[in-house]
């Protein structure tokens, strides 16, 4: 049995939506379980921990949870997607390089854990159908030797992939050779919803609460644009079965809310209300483009949101709600689609990034605090993960997943005794300042360093796997995608969306 004390200056863990700070605390963890928090001194009489880590030099907090990522390359960006509006990204990710989702996965991983982020909800994206259950051992085998926990996921496009209107229809407007290749690109892809749901049975049986009860398996809709009713259904209907949850993106863009009343004369949201879909295993990722009925919905089914501060500003879709929704009790978490704004999931970045960009001006107008922000990234992030109960805070009884944050930069040269600890830490920490990565009680990341995996090796066998010539079919592919572009902005471009009153206002012209 492995036992270890872990001692702070500040133990910070989320209370609602406060913060609970103890002085000169620690947790005393055994074989990865939380069994005390409290007063250092009183742990150390009381108990004889193998090993004591930490000190006055210190904070503690949870290890962070990054509430929706992708594995999608490098990162997009590295991968020749510049940001542009989200649906036009999504045609340039077309013919992306082919990737070893194993390397790739512990890349990401360890950049993930390089800012604090120990619990990843990851949705892989829709690739091959053919070497899908493939790419997601590979995935799974990379968190697992990372040791980060994961709440997986796969979504399928199964309608409207060009455009938020029927395939048939689009492509019968399109010239006749770029129709029959852009069919061609779309049959490779095909999944049924059968295919589907046997994929994620299969899935399920192999990894849920599997490699060392790390990994939850959860269902993934793709959008109300991409998936029937029947499959939302169907999916909710699985989620009962087999206990677990929901994950989908939702309102991600004003096009995404268009389709809603173009199609149902309603919100895509209002949509999902009238099928029954919203619930507390649910969670949607964005849900930018929410109407103030919508924000009432979410609450009243106790649903949980996503946000993607970076996301939705690189890819032109605006700032979601995160005040409205918090006012209204909606549980918001955080993540960064793996498009962080720094372009490396940093989430310390990406959670103070939230805590500006929802200072409404005036001295009236709602500000997000620090205390909100925290459990964004921590308590409220674990609820749609499945790990809800096992992480999230620093309390008796959870997984012993949590950080040491070395302070001496932070109050250097000076800091007044006045500063709140987490105030410091949202607006101050690096990657730099994170001493030690623990999950389940083992260090995963002391000073940066993985104790298994050597980053160096990592990147060296990435730069000789990337360096490899473009197949010629990707190749064809990213033709394929340069000549449908003007095609997809002319359809956007005849299909604007509805203007409607901001929740925010951060300017005027009048
Ligand atoms: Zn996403």
């Amino acid at each position: 049995m492995a036992s270890s004390l872990i001692r702070g200056k500040h133990l910070l863990t989320p209370a609602g939506a406060g913060v609970t700070t103890l002085y000169d605390a620690a947790v005393y963890q055994e074989d990865g379980v939380i069994k005390d928090v409290g007063p250092y001194q009183s742990l150390r009489d009381k108990y004889q921990p193998d090993a004591e880590l930490g000190g006055l030099d210190y904070a503690i907090i949870p290890g962070l949870v990054n509430a929706h990522h992708h594995g999608r390359g490098v990162t997009t960006l590295q991968m020749g997607a510049c940001d542009d509006c989200l649906e036009l990204w999504i045609l340039a990710g077309w013919g992306r390089r082919p990737c070893d989702y194993y390397l790739i996965t512990l890349y990401t991983a360890l950049n993930m854990m390089a800012s604090g982020t120990t619990t990843v909800m990851y949705n892989h994206p829709q690739g091959a159908v053919a070497t899908l259950q493939e790419d997601v051992d590979a995935v799974l085998r990379g968190f697992r030797d990372a040791g980060m926990r994961v709440a997986f996921s796969s979504f399928p496009r199964t309608q409207n992939r060009v455009v938020y209107a029927s395939d048939g229809e689009f492509l019968s407007g399109l010239p006749a050779d770029l129709a029959d290749d852009v069919g061609r690109f779309l049959a490779a892809a095909d999944m049924s919803d059968d295919d589907y749901f046997a994929f994620f049975d299969d899935t399920y049986r192999q990894y849920h609460n599997h490699h060392s009860g790390k990994v939850r398996v959860l269902l993934s809709p793709a959008n109300v644009q991409w998936n029937s009713d029947d499959f939302l259904l169907r999916a909710k209907e699985y989620a009962a079965r087999y206990q677990t949850g929901i994950h989908m993106h939702l309102m991600e863009s004003a096009y995404q809310k268009d389709y809603g009343l173009r199609t149902w004369g309603k919100t895509p949201l209002a949509h999902l209300h009238d099928l029954g879909f919203p619930g507390p295993e649910v969670s949607f990722a964005h849900a930018v483009w929410l109407t103030d009925g919508d924000i009432e919905l979410l609450s009243d089914a106790g649903a949980t949101v996503c946000h993607n501060a970076s996301s939705n500003l690189r890819l032109k879709n605006g700032i979601a709600p995160v005040n409205p929704m918090l006012a209204r009790g909606v549980n918001v978490a955080m993540g960064t689609d793996s498009t962080a704004i720094n372009d490396d999931d940093d989430i310390l970045q990406e959670m103070r990034l939230v805590s500006k960009l929802h200072r409404q001006p005036g001295i009236d107008a709602p500000a997000i605090s620090a205390g909100q922000v925290l459990a964004m990234a921590t308590a409220n992030a674990a609820i749609p993960t499945g790990f809800d109960g096992d992480i999230g805070a620093l309390e008796p009884g959870r997984r012993a997943d949590l950080l040491l944050i070395r302070l001496d930069r932070l109050e250097n040269p000076y800091l007044d005794p006045d500063t709140p600890p987490l105030e410091l830490i949202l607006g101050r920490a690096k990657p730099q300042d994170i001493a030690a990565v623990i999950v389940d009680g083992e260090i995963l990341l002391q000073d940066g360093a993985h104790p298994r995996i050597s980053q160096a090796e990592v990147l060296q066998e990435l730069r000789e796997q990337l360096a490899h010539p473009l197949p010629p079919a990707t190749q064809a592919t990213r033709q394929m995608a340069t000549r449908l572009a003007p095609h997809v902005e002319q359809f956007y471009r005849t299909h604007p969306p509805t203007s409607g009153t901001p929740h925010y206002a951060y300017n005027s012209r009048i």
